[in-house]
């Protein structure tokens, strides 16, 4: 990316975040892998401390509650440092719920979220069922009235960080009232009688965070768990969704460019036949390629980022965050499929960078929406608004 487009203080915060990842985070891949996921505890503990201390952690916080109050480029720009490291190493860096601060009581505020922005505590999300993935409107967890609370009862997949949260945002059908019918998103202590841990699958990736299947029995809590109104559920999936779709797309970036680096170095250094591998068209070329999505994918996302800063309409935010979600994460896979493809037979080794990002990134098509539910939401902006108010 041009520099000059940045601030020097948005540099700054770009270099702090690579020197993070390079000499603290990096250094820990393999030994990560190698240990379903897991580093020493102390290691652990340096990282989400100097994460904290370099502003990274909550950097999506406002100020006033103790948070980085980065801008979105900003947040980008670190985000795409931790793009940058495999083995959710970069996880030390917690961003909590965006969409919170605005519609939290005060209560709430000081009951869930400042632990969560102080690093306290730690949060995930139960939205998705085993009916319920892409259509999250077919969820079948339920929430019912009861004398000054609810009870609530689902069953919920993939829940992201259950083994290391203490505390779930929880989405569900209301069963009765003038909403009946309509989504609500709760807040609860991961300890809540009725709260039951059904199995954790083992997934591609080697993370030391599961996504649990969890069961939600009979679960009472009070009326004062509910976040914003009844009914209002879904907006705030969507504003996470928006979030998150931007971030994911910054972390491809700097999953591609690492990449991209990696395997230009290893192609320079790589004899074969008398000369260097790179020296080969066919290396160049998947190698200029992967160069040339990879500045595509960059450009758009620090220009939404940019766009949502100066107010961007929510609408035309929505489109753009699917756009970029789905080019950078697609962009991504074919940077490592073609890296894996460069280092050969080393490619297919797990202590090389290639194999695990081939493998990590594939879920960045996946979550937060499909690749295919990215291209509806597109597809139906664009009959919606046409081409120019789009791009
Ligand atoms: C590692 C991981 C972590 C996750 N973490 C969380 C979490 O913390 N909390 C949470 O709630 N969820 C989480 N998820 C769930 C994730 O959001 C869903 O997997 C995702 O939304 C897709 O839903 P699904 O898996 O049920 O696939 P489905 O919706 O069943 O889709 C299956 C296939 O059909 C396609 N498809 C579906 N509908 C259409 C359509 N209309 N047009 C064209 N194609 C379509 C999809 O694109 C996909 O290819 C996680 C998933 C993974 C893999």
């Amino acid at each position: 990316m041009s520099a000059h487009l940045l601030s020097d203080e948005d540099r700054a915060i770009q270099d702090r975040a690579r020197a993070f990842v390079d000499e603290e985070l990096i250094p820990w891949e393999v030994h990560a892998e190698e240990h379903d996921g897991h580093i020493p505890d102390d290691a652990h503990a340096r990282h989400r401390r100097m994460a904290m201390d370099l502003g990274f952690s909550s950097m999506n916080m406002p100020t006033e509650l103790g948070g980085g109050g980065y801008s979105m480029l900003r947040q980008v720009l670190v985000s795409e440092q931790i793009g940058r490291v495999t083995n959710a190493l970069g996880w030390c860096v917690h961003t909590p719920a965006a969409w919170a601060p605005e519609v939290m009581t005060p209560a709430q505020v000081e009951r869930w979220l400042r632990p969560a922005i102080a690093g306290t505590s730690h949060e995930c999300y139960a939205i998705t069922e085993a009916g319920a993935g892409s259509d999250v409107d077919a969820i079948e967890a339920t929430a019912r009235r009861d004398g000054d609370g609810y009870v609530l009862n689902g069953e919920k997949w993939h829940v992201t960080s259950f083994n290391t949260a203490d505390h779930i945002y929880f989405q569900a059908k209301l069963v009765d009232g003038e909403h009946a019918g309509q989504h609500a998103m709760f807040v609860l202590a991961k300890d809540t009688p009725g709260v039951r841990l059904v199995r954790e699958p083992r997934y591609m990736h080697t993370y030391p965070d599961t996504h649990a299947i969890v069961a939600f029995e009979d679960v009472r809590i009070r009326a004062d768990q509910l976040i914003g109104a009844e009914g209002d559920g879904m907006s705030f999936t969507y504003a996470w969704f928006r979030y998150e779709r931007l971030m994911i797309a910054a972390r491809c970036c700097g999953a591609a460019e690492r990449l991209i680096e990696e395997a230009t170095a290893f192609a320079e250094e790589r004899v074969q036949f008398g000369r260097p591998i790179i020296e080969n068209q066919a290396i160049g070329h998947v190698l200029a390629d992967s160069l040339t999505e990879l500045w595509a994918a960059r450009l758009m996302t620090y220009r939404l980022a940019e766009e949502i800063d100066a107010g961007l309409d929510v609408k035309i935010q929505h489109a753009h965050c699917s756009m970029v979600k789905l080019y950078a994460s697609e962009m991504a896979g074919r940077v490592a499929d073609r890296a894996v493809q460069i280092f050969g037979g080393r490619g297919y080794m797990r202590e090389n960078v290639a194999e695990r990002f081939f493998r990590e990134l594939r879920v960045d098509r996946i979550w937060e929406g499909t690749s295919e539910i990215q291209r509806e939401i597109v597809a139906d902006q664009l009959r919606k608004r046409g081409v120019r108010a789009l791009t």
